[in-house]
C-alpha cells in the first residue's frame, strides 16, 4: 500500500494537527519524531530496543547505503527492513543533502551531481533517476525526491537556480518512481527567500505528491528566520498531506514546528548528543561528564521512566562515559530517544485535549537550554 494520511484533529489556536499516517509497516501517529539510522542502524540500539521505546518510524540515508554496502546488495537481502530487521516504517532521504554537505568535490549541473566518495575517493554520479533507483531498491515506506540544498547564507540567484532545479528534478523523480509499498515525497527548497519558497511550494503541489518536505532549513540560519520561513511555506502545502521538516530535532524547534503545522521531524541530534554525553532532562540539557556528577547517586532525570533512569545513577553513567564504555552510548541513547518519544506523545495528547499552547509554555519554561 502507498501511504494514506488522515488529520484526526486540528488545533483551534495554532496550525498544529493530530494525524495518522498509514504505511505498509504500521500506523504512525503524528506529530512524529524519526530517529536517524544512517547506516541501516540507529547507532547503539537494537531494533528491539527501538520498539520498546515506541519508535514508529526511522530515517535512513540513501547516500551512505548507496556507497556502502550498495543498494543492490540490500535489495538482494530482501530490502532494508529485512536487512536490518526493522519491522516499523522507514523513510529514506534522497542523498541530496549529503552530496551537498559532505562532498567538497561535487560538480552539479541539470543532469545531476558528480562527486567523490568520502570513504575511498571513488567517483560517482547521482541523477534524480539514480536516486529513485537506489531508494526503490532499498524499499523504504517513504522515499524523498532528489533535491539541491543550498547553504546558508547563499545569494538569491544561487538559491533560485537550486530551487528551480529541485522542481525539475522532482518532476523527473515522479516520472520514474514506482513502488507498490513506497510513497514519494516532494521537497520544497528556496533557502530563506519567502517568494522563492512560496513559488517552489506552489509548483511542487501541482505535481501532487502524497507528502511534502520542507528542506534546506536548520543549515545555520537563525531560528527566528527558520520559523518565518515555515510561517510562509506551510500555508501553501495541502492540508490533507503530511508535512515533514527535514533535519530539525531540538525539542524547542519541534514545538515551534508543530504549532506551525508540521507533522514529521528527523534529526541526528538526540542520538549524536547521547553518544557525546549530552543528555536531555525535563529541566534542559545536562553534560554527564561534568565533575559534579562524580558521586551523584540520583537518576539522570527523576521524572523519566526510561530503562536508564529507572536503573542507573548519574555517577555510574558518568563513569561509563569517562571510561569510554560502549554501554554509555546505549544507555544515553535509550534515554534521549525515550525523552523524544515521550515529548511527541505529550504533544499528541495535548493536541487531543486542546491544550497545546499551554503544554508548550509549560515545557519551555522548564527546559532551559
Ligand atoms: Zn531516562
Amino acid at each position: 500500500m502507498t501511504i494514506k494520511f488522515e488529520v484526526i484533529k486540528d488545533s483551534k489556536k495554532t496550525k498544529a494537527r493530530l494525524g495518522k499516517l498509514f504505511t505498509h509497516h504500521g500506523v504512525i501517529e503524528t506529530p512524529v519524531f524519526m530517529p536517524v539510522g544512517t547506516q541501516a542502524t540507529v547507532k547503539a540500539m537494537t531494533p528491539r530496543e527501538l520498539e520498546d521505546l515506541d519508535i514508529q518510524i526511522i530515517l535512513s540515508n540513501s547516500y551512505h547505503l548507496f556507497l556502502r554496502p550498495g543498494h543492490n546488495l540490500i535489495a538482494q537481502a530482501g530490502g532494508l527492513h529485512k536487512f536490518m530487521d526493522w519491522k516499523g516504517a522507514i523513510l529514506t532521504d534522497s542523498g541530496g543533502f549529503q552530496v551537498f554537505s559532505l562532498e567538497k568535490l561535487n560538480k552539479i549541473n541539470d543532469e545531476g551531481v558528480s562527486f567523490n566518495s568520502h570513504i575511498d575517493g571513488s567517483k560517482h554520479f547521482v541523477s534524480p533517476e539514480k536516486a529513485m533507483e537506489v531508494q526503490m531498491a532499498l524499499g523504504a515506506d517513504i522515499a524523498m525526491a532528489f533535491d539541491e540544498c543550498t547553504p546558508y547564507p547563499a545569494g538569491k540567484y544561487q538559491v533560485e537556480i537550486a530551487a528551480q532545479r529541485t522542481f525539475q528534478w522532482a518532476k523527473r523523480c515522479k516520472e520514474v518512481h514506482h513502488g507498490l509499498n513506497q510513497s514519494l515525497f516532494g521537497i520544497v527548497q528556496g533557502g530563506t527567500f519567502k517568494d522563492l519558497r512560496i513559488e517552489n511550494a506552489k509548483k511542487l503541489v501541482e505535481l501532487d505528491f502524497p507528502g511534502y518536505a520542507i528542506g534546506g532549513l536548520s543549515v545555520g540560519e537563525p531560528k527566528s528566520l527558520m520559523y518565518e520561513i515555515l510561517d510562509c511555506t506551510v500555508p501553501w502545502l495541502p492540508n490533507n498531506k503530511p508535512r515533514y521538516l527535514m533535519g530539525v530535532g531540538a525539542p524547542q524547534s519541534i514545538l515551534e514546528g508543530v504549532t506551525r503545522g508540521v507533522d514529521m521531524f528527523d534529526c541526528v541530534l538526540p542520538t549524536r548528543n547521547a553518544r557525546n554525553g549530552s543528555l536531555f532532562t525535563s529541566s534542559g540539557k545536562l553534560s554527564i561528564t561534568n565533575a559534579k556528577y562524580k558521586d551523584d547517586f540520583t537518576p539522570l532525570d527523576n521524572k523519566c521512566k526510561c530503562y536508564t533512569c529507572q536503573n542507573f545513577t548519574r555517577a555510574y553513567l558518568r563513569h561509563l562515559y569517562m571510561s569510554k564504555e560502549m554501554l554509555a552510548s546505549t544507555l544515553g541513547t535509550i534515554h534521549n530517544l525515550y525523552f523524544m518519544s515521550f515529548l511527541m506523545k505529550s504533544i499528541r495528547l495535548a493536541l487531543l485535549e486542546d491544550r497545546l499552547l499551554e503544554f508548550k509554555e509549560e515545557f519551555l519554561s522548564n527546559f532551559l537550554n
